[in-house]
């Protein structure tokens, strides 16, 4: 699924670089060493944002952002990522204007912008879709996202935010609340969570548990996990907060949707609760999961998140490039 694939001649990069050439369409491929590697060099990429602004890493190269699905900071991080590093971008957010209106099929769309770019961002509303993708394609695919599957980008950049916040990621504490059934963002980030020593809670309605064949990757390797529907119960106790939106997309009776909605609002009251060191996350968008008042809170750490989410979509277009 992942062969490495023609990237043109490009000069041999980093070292320990295993991702040029590459397809990124799940966290399962990667480990405690890969996961260093990423984010090591997202810090790097963090500095040369801060210091310069840009940098002519990628310069001459060209990413296709194909978004099947609408999105804000996955969509716009990945564009700034790749104009930062001195590549270019052919954008395409409203598939709606593209041949896919005609009736084009994913593999005739993924080959005809292989042609013309050297690495694919893809969100898809199917699971699976960037793995059927990267099965046609010979440039990198790196998947933003396929329907309730995984968002792999997002962990990782969740991920070094926690580590960049907390300084740790061994022997933390990690609730992730909210739709844990359709948000593909918990799912990609519970399975990448089992690298390290962390404990899971998750918080949710009955009618939204996590997926089973995630709770199996959890039971497979060992780690501990508690499940529960009242947020107030373990609030007090946990290094992370991971909040999610009740996905509506991917609900087909609305009924059910309102029922569940605002079920968990994190706000000064439930903050009261919380440890002084710990953090309240959020992919975002937001609808009414977390109070505006609490924005202002060091413990916050959901606007870091965004900013995040750019270094780390450097250090992987870097990586798939061959230039980390
Ligand atoms: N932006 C995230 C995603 O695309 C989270 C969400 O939409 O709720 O999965």
């Amino acid at each position: 699924m992942t062969n490495t694939k023609d990237t043109g001649q490009l000069p041999a990069g980093h070292v320990s670089n295993d991702f040029r050439g590459q397809d990124i369409l799940s966290v399962s491929q990667f480990d405690r060493a890969k996961l260093d590697y990423i984010f090591n060099v997202g810090q790097e990429m963090q500095v040369l944002v801060e210091r310069f602004g840009s940098a002519d890493l990628l310069q001459g190269k060209i990413l296709a952002n194909l978004f099947y699905e609408p999105s804000t900071r996955t969509s716009s991080s990945f564009m700034a990522a790749m104009l930062r590093l001195g590549g270019q971008v052919i954008p395409i957010n409203n598939v709606q204007y593209s041949s896919v209106t005609k009736g084009e099929s994913l593999p005739d769309t993924i080959r005809t912008l292989e042609s013309y770019a050297d690495v694919i961002v893809l969100r898809h509303p199917e699971l699976g879709a960037a793995a059927i993708a990267a099965h046609y394609a010979k440039k990198p695919i790196i998947n933003a996202g396929d329907g309730v599957g995984e968002h792999p980008t997002q962990a990782l950049l969740d991920l070094f935010t926690i580590n960049q916040d907390l300084g740790q990621l061994d022997g933390l504490k990690i609730a992730m609340v909210g739709d844990l059934k359709y948000g593909r963002t918990v799912h990609s980030l519970t399975k990448l969570l089992i690298n390290y020593g962390v404990e899971f809670v998750f918080v949710n309605p009955d009618i939204l548990p996590m997926p089973e064949d995630v709770l199996d990757v959890v039971r497979g390797t060992g780690h501990t996990f508690h499940q529960t529907k009242n947020v107030h119960e373990i609030i007090g106790e946990v290094d992370v907060l991971y909040v999610t939106r009740v996905q509506k997309e991917r609900f087909t009776d609305l009924e059910q949707y309102d029922r569940v909605k605002d079920d968990y609002v994190v706000d000064e009251a439930l903050m009261s609760h919380a440890k002084q060191k710990m953090i309240v996350m959020h992919p975002l968008p937001r609808i009414n999961e977390i109070s505006y008042a609490i924005d202002d809170d060091p413990r916050a750490a959901y606007f870091r998140q965004m900013r995040n989410g750019m270094y780390i979509r450097m250090a992987l277009l870097a990586a798939v490039l061959g230039k980390g």
